[in-house]
């Protein structure tokens, strides 16, 4: 028997920043949903799991979000995907997480989020509950003493953990690969420029930097922090780092740490169990760092201030700035104070692209056809890798549904992206010491005297 293929299947598609979350999830459904696996290429500049890619990573929160309907749909479509999907299932950690807080507003803001989640008719009701005791902190988490937790309150999300990232990412990898799709890295990989018809406004395929031209039906734009920096988005993202850091556990560390669910404060930063390998993961809590440079994407009649990020993978002996080795030690000082003398490892700058109002960019280009944005991730984006695709897809089909077509729409001038969400506005790396780049060595390597002044503050 024959089953027809709509023609559609068949459209050639390429995807930029394919070895990336929103890029390797798209050509998963695109396989997935029929389409000839020949006809996907995937370019990167790094093979997948891209090494610059925001979702190449230890571990990333996988956690209910709850500020809009379509927050809910997508936390319940990638929970879904997390605990079904037999690509993703084994990367998925069930070990709840904790969202505490000892401050006043920090915890009226929990107690927010609680009430969104069981807010009448959402389908979230119950995965969450309020943490008001030491007791029932102490036995989420019985590593922590009493005095590390005086005043703390908080929700626990059940459903909540961490993913292992970059073998989730490499999973998609290895099924797209036993598929036979294509991908191209280096030169080969790194995007230049769309290519457009006679008419200057169907885009054909990409040109990478080593001149490869790559003809297409459709491109998707996947490039995460990249993508202002790729093509004019009209100032709709702002691209900012993180900071995160290893430790080294010893195996008895490990045992008292095994299995503790992710702890997070949004004044501080957040926590997850060790990995196999004795490794613990602490990130901080700051609006970002930009890195502005004067910088022409592609599309931009003149060069503009953009914000440029530099990678880790690119510049493996930059440091961090001086600021972020004080926020990771007031991490480190709030949830494992016993490790104030403990060396970090790994530390780096990790990039991801802000929105104004936080919600996703994810539509094709107003000017140029068949050539699809998809990033705008607010960093909060990698949890979706499971589902994304699904709805990058039906807009590739043109059945996005309205709500999220409304949401994801091209936006130029809709506020502030510098600030967006957190609060405070980002800070600029040039204007921080300590950030050593451009090949320097750090001679700022130990920093467990900041670490233990502020325990002992
Ligand atoms: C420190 C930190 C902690 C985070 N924690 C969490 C968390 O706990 N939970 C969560 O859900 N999210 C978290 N995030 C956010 C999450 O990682 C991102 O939202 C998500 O990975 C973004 O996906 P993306 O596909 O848009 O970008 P990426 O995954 O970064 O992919 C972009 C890809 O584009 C490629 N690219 C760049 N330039 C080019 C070019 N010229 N040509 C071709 N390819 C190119 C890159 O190499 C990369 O592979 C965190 C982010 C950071 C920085």
């Amino acid at each position: 028997m024959t089953v027809d293929t709509p023609a559609y299947k068949s459209t050639k598609i390429v995807i930029v920043g394919g070895g990336g979350t929103f890029g390797s999830s798209t050509a998963y459904h695109l396989v997935k949903q029929g389409y000839t696996p020949s006809n996907i290429t995937l370019l990167d500049v790094y093979p997948l799991p891209s090494a610059q890619s925001a979702g190449n990573d230890l571990n990333k929160i996988f956690g209910v979000m709850s500020r809009t309907d379509i927050d809910k749909q997508l936390s319940l479509e990638s929970l879904k995907g997390w605990t079904e999907d037999e690509t993703f299932k084994p990367f998925y950690h069930n070990t709840g997480e904790l969202d505490i807080s000892r401050s006043e507003r920090g915890i009226a803001n929990l107690r927010e989020i609680l009430a969104e989640i069981d807010a009448p008719g959402s389908e979230l009701e119950g995965y969450m509950k309020w943490v008001e005791t030491e007791d029932e902190i102490l036995a989420l988490v019985p590593t922590f003493t009493r005095d590390q937790i005086k005043g703390w309150k908080g929700i626990f999300d059940t459903k909540g953990g961490w993913l292992s990232a970059a073998r989730a990412i490499n999973s998609i990898g290895e099924y797209l690969k036993a598929k036979g799709v294509n991908f191209a890295w280096g030169g080969a990989g790194t995007f230049k420029q769309p290519v457009f018809d006679d008419d200057k406004t169907t885009c054909i395929g990409v040109e990478t930097t080593d001149g490869t031209v790559y003809k297409a039906d459709k491109v998707v734009l996947a490039a995460g922090a990249w993508a202002p920096t790729l093509v004019d988005l009209e100032g709709q993202c702002c691209s900012k780092a993180w900071v995160y850091a290893h430790m080294q556990l010893t195996p008895e560390e490990v045992a008292q740490y095994k299995g503790i669910p992710v702890v997070y404060d949004d004044e501080f930063g957040f926590i997850f169990e060790p990995n196999e390998n004795g490794v613990i993961k602490i990130c901080d809590e700051f609006p970002g760092f930009t890195r502005f440079k004067e910088h022409q994407p592609f599309g931009a009649s003149s060069p503009q201030r953009i914000s440029v990020p530099r990678s880790h993978a690119k510049h493996p002996t930059d440091t961090i700035p001086e600021a972020s080795d004080r926020t990771i030690a007031k991490a480190v000082a709030e949830f494992l104070p016993q490790f104030k003398d403990k060396k970090l490892i790994n530390q780096a700058l990790c990039w991801v692209t802000d929105t104004a109002d936080r919600n996703l960019l994810i539509c094709e280009h107003p000017r140029w056809q068949n050539f699809i944005i998809a990033s705008g991730d607010c960093g909060q984006s990698f949890k979706l890798l499971p589902n994304i695709g699904i709805h990058i897809v039906e807009l590739l089909e043109n059945r996005l549904p309205d709500h999220l077509e409304k949401a994801w729409k091209w936006r130029p001038g809709t506020g502030d992206t510098l600030s967006s969400f957190r609060g405070d506005p980002a800070t600029d790396l040039a204007d921080h010491k300590g950030w050593l780049h451009d090949d320097e060595r750090s001679t700022l390597n130990d920093f467990a005297d900041i670490r233990r002044s502020l325990v002992t503050a």
